[in-house]
């Protein structure tokens, strides 16, 4: 494309997991609605497709990954820069940029934040404030205005008309409360009108009348919001199916564990309404501001006269994973445990890998990702209730519509073009995700019932914001939660293709070391339960540790899994971008935190070590410290003996465990921080007369947060200086490599 053109822009994205690379295509797509040009491209054509110092304006979009680490399509550009320049070497350039990123990592957008400095440094300009999208309350949030604002912004700084008006109500749609003809049907009580003419908009708004519900319902809807779900126990564990019918008011929901015992809860559906499906004020009386509906893009054929082999097909389309240092490599399990005892609040399970025939090679602290597939039974429930399950193993073509709106329409470079409803559903798509806003806009076109139209609207327009988070995403919906708490909408499977997010990977910490296991890799989990509850329509199991609590049980039954990937085993790949590792010099003293699971990575050090020490005989090792922390001393303290044994042989100095839920003196230590309180004096020692380096693994969310406060709280007391100061003191802790942290939600 010429550089040259008035209304282009460059607009870069660097993309882990194809969030920043989505939100770039949503900004190309709308600025042709704003009669200008994204010429876009991924950070990784840097000088083959793009050159910063040919342009003037550029629009940058990029999310961070692992510890505040720029992600790997991201590395060579962010490295071009990092380079000797001088510092005009960007003064031409004018910058608007867009860091995604999770505020409950330490780092919070650091890949963005750095970028901006940088190019700040380089001499570039901001034509436009960067905007800092946060993953933990929800990307939108900030991704939204942030787009709108782009908008008045670039046409400013390009001198093109239209700057005056503002981007962003261009795109959005106002609702209220006339008739609309929406797919065929006529509802009543709301219309769509266009914007970006304020005159109309608040016409409107005067003569509003929406409809105030309760409860959600209303009399004369009642027919619409009789559909109910059963689900019942199919044949395979953990799970359930949802078979919608209109002939009864009961959702019976029935568990299977393992071992085969079962439980049934019922709800009455005249009382399943719950928060997500409820309007209530002041929403329910608000004008809302709804996107604009995307446009459909693909279209699916069955072909029942075609046979497909899903076998041969690659999987996830042979697309590239997010962060794979080696191919995908199948690998058998050679041994299996539960760690935690029956009355343990989390089953903890031990896994080793045959990693003979992979590429794979890992040092302690390093993780590796397991492709897992969607619950088949969640799958068949989805299917059933898009009324498509009897096609679940036709052979299914896709393509792109003919005559779409949308602008350089493909399919998902990760969904094959052949293949069937299961395949796709089962191994492409991620049908757990919380709906984005995008998707709630398109449900909506396919909801019959007024007021579950009205409530879709709420839940995906500028206002619900607040009520998105709170009843999308922090209960942790899926789309088949959405469909079973709206049962009026009833959308076309390809729309769901459209919009569902690509299945990702589930990475693992090693919890071993090839010193004393040779062509094994081994690992340890918590199986994650999800009650029915809070708008969660059915009961179900983390996705990747339900799936490899399944499999771990099929190869304890010696039968393998046929109806996953063929063989019952587990597939994994290396990671890149690991830097959670022992420093190469044994003599400093290393401080490990790692409740939970969070230990796993230290029993890979800890055997390290221990065959480090059989042969550097004459060496004279630094301390290490293991502050662990588990609920009960009975129940679910993991590698028990194996860490006594450590301690025994000296690999471990000091063990320092915290039972957070046994009955135990006031006094006594309940989380690893308090233990870590107790023993400050000796750790500061440790850290600033010994350089010692601190590795803290596990929850992210409050452990992670809990134990940088701690040390903050310790170092203070120990050296006598203000919380400020001892914060400066642990950032530069962090900045030297000599805090690092393996964390996660
Ligand atoms: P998912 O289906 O992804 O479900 C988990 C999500 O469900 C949570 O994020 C939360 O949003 C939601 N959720 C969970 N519980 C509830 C609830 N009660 N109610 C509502 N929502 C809920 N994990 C380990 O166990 N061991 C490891 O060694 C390990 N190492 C890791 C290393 C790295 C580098 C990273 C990034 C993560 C690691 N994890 C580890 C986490 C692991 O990758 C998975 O995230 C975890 O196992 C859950 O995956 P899942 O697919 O079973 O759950
Ligand atoms: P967990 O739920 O974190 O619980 C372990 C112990 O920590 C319990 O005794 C718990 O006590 C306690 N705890 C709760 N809140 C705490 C806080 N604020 N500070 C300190 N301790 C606290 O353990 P888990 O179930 O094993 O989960 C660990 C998490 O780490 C999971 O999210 C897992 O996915 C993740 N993980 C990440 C990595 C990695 O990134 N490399 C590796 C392994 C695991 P109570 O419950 O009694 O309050």
């Amino acid at each position: 494309m010429p550089t040259s053109v008035a209304n282009r822009f460059l607009l870069l994205y660097g993309s882990q997991t194809g969030q920043a690379k989505a939100i770039s295509e949503e900004i190309a797509e709308k600025a042709r609605d704003q009669n200008l040009c994204a010429d876009i491209h991924c950070l990784s054509l840097t000088e083959k497709r793009f050159f910063l110092e040919r342009e003037k304006c550029v629009v940058i979009v990029t999310s961070t990954t692992g510890d505040g680490e720029p992600p790997d399509t991201a590395l060579k550009f962010v490295r071009r820069l990092k380079k000797m320049l001088p510092d005009d070497h960007l003064s031409h350039l004018h910058y608007a940029l867009l860091g995604l990123g999770d505020s409950n990592y330490t780092n919070f957008c650091n890949c963005g934040k750095s970028l901006d400095k940088r190019l700040q440094d380089l001499g570039a300009k901001r034509f436009y404030e960067s905007g800092w999208a946060d993953d933990a309350v929800g990307l939108e949030v900030a991704v939204e205005p942030w787009i709108d604002g782009l908008w008045p912004a670039l046409k400013r700084f390009l001198k093109l008309p239209g700057a005056e008006l503002g981007g962003g109500d261009a795109e959005n749609i106002t609702v209220d409360t006339h008739i609309i003809s929406t797919n065929n049907t006529t509802l009543t009580g709301s219309t769509v009108i266009e914007t970006g003419n304020k005159s109309t908009q608040s016409d409107i708004s005067k003569n509003s009348t929406v409809p105030i519900l309760t409860n959600g319902k209303k009399e004369e809807n009642a027919e619409s919001s009789q559909m109910s779900c059963d689900i019942n126990q199919s044949d395979c564990n953990n799970s359930c199916v949802t078979q919608t019918t209109s002939s009864t008011n009961k959702i019976n929901i029935v568990h299977k564990t393992e071992n085969g015992t079962s439980h049934t809860t019922s709800t009455d559906s005249s009382i399943k309404k719950c928060g997500v499906a409820v309007s209530l004020p002041p929403l329910s009386e608000s004008t809302l501001t709804v996107p604009l509906l995307p446009p459909s893009f693909l279209k699916i054929e069955f072909h029942p006269q075609q046979s497909v082999n899903i076998c041969d097909i690659p999987r996830q389309n042979g697309c590239d994973f997010p962060s794979s240092a080696t191919p995908v490599t199948m690998t058998t399990v050679s041994e299996i445990k539960t760690l935690t005892s029956d009355t343990a609040v989390k089953k903890a399970m031990f896994v080793e890998l045959d990693i003979k025939e992979s590429d794979i090679q890992y040092k302690p602290g390093d993780s590796f990702s397991v492709v897992c597939p969607n619950d088949e039974t969640e799958v068949q429930s989805l299917l059933t209730r898009l009324n498509v399950l009897s096609e679940i193993d036709t052979c299914v073509k896709i393509s792109v519509l003919e005559n779409t709106k949308k602008r350089n329409a493909s399919i998902p470079k990760f969904v094959p073009e052949v293949s069937t409803l299961r395949h796709i559903f089962t191994t492409c798509l991620d049908i757990r995700e919380p709906p984005k806003k995008a998707l709630l806009r398109v449900l909506l076109e396919y909801t019959s019932c007024v007021e579950e139209k009205r409530r879709l609207q709420e839940l995906c327009s500028k206002q619900g914001n607040e009520e998105y988070a709170r009843f999308i995403r922090e209960p942790s919906l899926s789309i088949l939660d959405i469909l079973n708490n709206f049962s009026s909408c009833h959308p076309p499977v390809d729309r769901l293709i459209e919009h569902l997010p690509r299945l990702q990977p589930r990475p693992y910490s090693v919890c071993c070391s090839s010193l004393t296991l040779t062509g094994k890799i081994s690992f340890i989990f918590n199986v994650v339960d999800i009650e029915a509850d809070n708008g969660r329509t059915y009961y179900r199991k983390g996705m990747c540790t339900g799936w490899l609590g399944r499999n771990v049980s099929f190869y304890r039954k010696g039968i393998a899994d046929p109806r996953v990937y063929g063989d019952g085993n587990i597939p994994i790949f290396g990671r890149t971008n690991q830097s959670f590792h022992m420093p190469d010099d044994v003599t400093v003293p290393l401080i490990l935190i790692g409740p939970g699971t969070g230990v796993a990575p230290f029993i890979g050090f800890l055997d390290h070590r221990c065959s480090e020490r059989q042969t550097l005989t004459d060496t004279e090792f630094g301390e290490v410290w293991l502050f662990y922390g588990c609920r009960h001393k009975d129940r679910d303290y993991l590698f028990r003996d194996k860490l006594a044994n450590h301690l025994s042989t000296l690999v471990l100095t000091k063990l320092h465990v915290s039972f957070s839920r046994d009955e135990l003196p006031s006094e006594s230590p309940r989380y690893v921080q308090d233990n870590l309180r107790l023993h400050g004096a000796e750790v500061v020692s440790l850290i600033e007369e010994r350089n010692a380096v601190i590795y803290v693994c596990g929850d992210a969310k409050n452990m992670a947060k809990d134990v940088n406060q701690a040390f903050i709280d310790i170092f203070a007391k120990c050296k006598g200086i203000t919380n400020e100061e001892s914060s400066k003191l642990i950032m530069m802790l962090r900045l030297n490599r000599r805090y690092k942290e393996d964390v996660w939600t």
